[in-house]
């Protein structure tokens, strides 16, 4: 090795031969990146300019490869947040590209030639779709959470039961956004057990709205009891205060019915409360957005907060959701890949994992097992699949898949391909990149 004595210098890197196919900006990051972790480390002493480069085209390419990219859910969870929770459907992304690659009338009405509303066509559809008097949409639920309540009740006190006072995930804690939103917390009733005394005791003249969550992500068994949103709402409007149902997930229309008791139906549920908002994108199967639905005066005041500003959702959001709205009103669900993906029957499962194992050339044992919801939905509640699983170091073999873009699951110490949430046309590129594979 032609041993240096000191570093190159950054421009020489850069301008080196062996790095002209890269882009300036991102190949001068790198060399900046690799000269000081080597004047830093004390464990390369020694280097040349060859082994510089080398690093640097390693780096370079590692940041190409780590970039966003499609991956095959092959895990059994549906509502992967990690995998981008629910997927766009083709036709849905079809027709929205020409709006979004081009100017569009977002916050203009064509017809008066004035500045228009830039949620009204979406506001529109959730309207005739839910049949509410009024609602709005902002960047997620969380956000959707603390605008209502900051719109609704700053400076007073809202009322919740300790056995909904949820973690979410993501550092998202009901307790901490009704702080943040200004609001005064009253916890009522225990853990396991909250009893329509409970609220109807809290209830002083600051109350300003009775709060319920869905426990979309955890179950309770055994000894337990709540109040249903319909109770809580008859003993709000009596003491003349709001009442408010956080659903987290909730869903519309056409969900398989193993899954949909104790699941909060949103056009039902909308009729029994003054106000509601659910993620776009956990059941409903659409973009990351929070949806409100509620009484007009409510909505008005929502309309009316600063924060309304910050917390709006961009015109990619509001065309995708549009047209995710629009396949529910045309009830063309096929479009919804969550709904397809969670009512698909058993046989087409089989039959996906059968196809598969045919073309592969590796011996696989197909087995029948279960698959989740996920994204914090029905944590007690899972669905019949099969599985194709492989002989081998579970851990090992995980990561060989995961090296190439499939994410299976270990269960019983064993490597397996959950054929639920593996996508009808996900299936030629999965048998094609396992078939390429020397060894497994
Ligand atoms: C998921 C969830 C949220 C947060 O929704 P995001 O859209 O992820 O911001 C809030 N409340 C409940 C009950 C949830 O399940």
């Amino acid at each position: 090795m032609n041993k240096l004595r000191s570093f190159p210098q950054i421009n020489t890197l850069i301008k080196d031969e062996n790095l002209k196919a890269y882009p300036f900006y991102i190949k001068a990051f790198f060399c900046k990146k690799v000269v000081n972790q080597y004047k830093t480390s004390l464990i390369h002493k020694e280097f040349s300019k060859e082994t510089l480069l080398l690093q640097i085209k390693h780096e370079i390419d590692t940041f190409y490869r780590k970039d966003f990219q499609s991956v095959i859910n092959a895990s059994g969870v549906v509502i992967h947040t990690n995998l981008g929770r629910s997927v766009i459907d083709k036709t849905i992304y079809e027709a929205c590209k020409e709006t979004l690659c081009n100017y569009s009338n977002i916050e203009f009405d064509l017809q008066t030639g004035k500045r228009g509303s830039r949620y009204a066509l979406v506001l529109e559809k959730l309207k005739m779709l839910f049949g509410c008097e009024d609602a709005l949409v902002v960047n997620n639920n969380a956000a959707a959470v603390f605008l209502v309540l900051h719109s609704l009740c700053f400076n007073k006190q809202i009322i919740s039961s300790r056995g909904e006072l949820v973690e979410i995930g993501g550092n998202f804690r009901m307790p901490e956004v009704i702080k943040a939103a200004g609001v005064k917390l009253c916890e009522v009733g225990t853990s396991n057990k909250t009893h329509l005394k409970d609220y109807a005791q809290a209830i002083n003249e600051n109350t300003a709205l009775i709060l319920k969550t869905h426990k979309s992500n955890f179950a309770l068994k055994g000894f337990h009891s709540e109040v249903s949103i319909k109770d809580l709402h008859l003993l709000a409007q009596e003491k003349g205060i709001l009442s408010y149902y956080d659903l987290g997930s909730g869903w519309c229309e056409n969900l398989n019915k193993k899954l949909i008791k104790n699941e909060p139906k949103i056009k039902t549920i909308i009729q029994q409360c003054d106000i509601l908002s659910f993620s776009a994108d956990k059941l409903f199967g659409s973009v990351q957005a929070g949806i409100i639905l509620g009484k007009k005066e409510l909505i008005e005041k929502l309309k009316q907060n600063q924060l309304l500003r910050m917390l709006r959702v961009d015109k990619l959001t509001l065309c995708f959701l549009n047209e995710s709205l629009k396949a529910y009103l045309e009830k063309n669900y096929d479009k919804i890949t969550t709904l397809k993906l969670l009512n698909q029957d058993l046989a087409t499962i089989k039959e996906k994992a059968l196809n598969t194992q045919k073309k592969l050339k590796f011996q696989s044992t197909l087995k029948t097992s279960k698959s989740l919801v996920g994204g914090g939905s029905m944590p007690d509640k899972s669905l019949d699949t099969f599985i194709l699983s492989f002989k081998g170091n579970a851990l090992k073999l995980q990561e060989q898949f995961r090296a190439k873009n499939i994410i299976g699951r270990i269960q019983n110490d064993e490597f397996v391909l959950d054929f639920r949430t593996i996508k009808e046309n996900d299936l030629e590129k999965l048998i094609h990149t396992i078939n390429q594979m020397e060894s497994l």
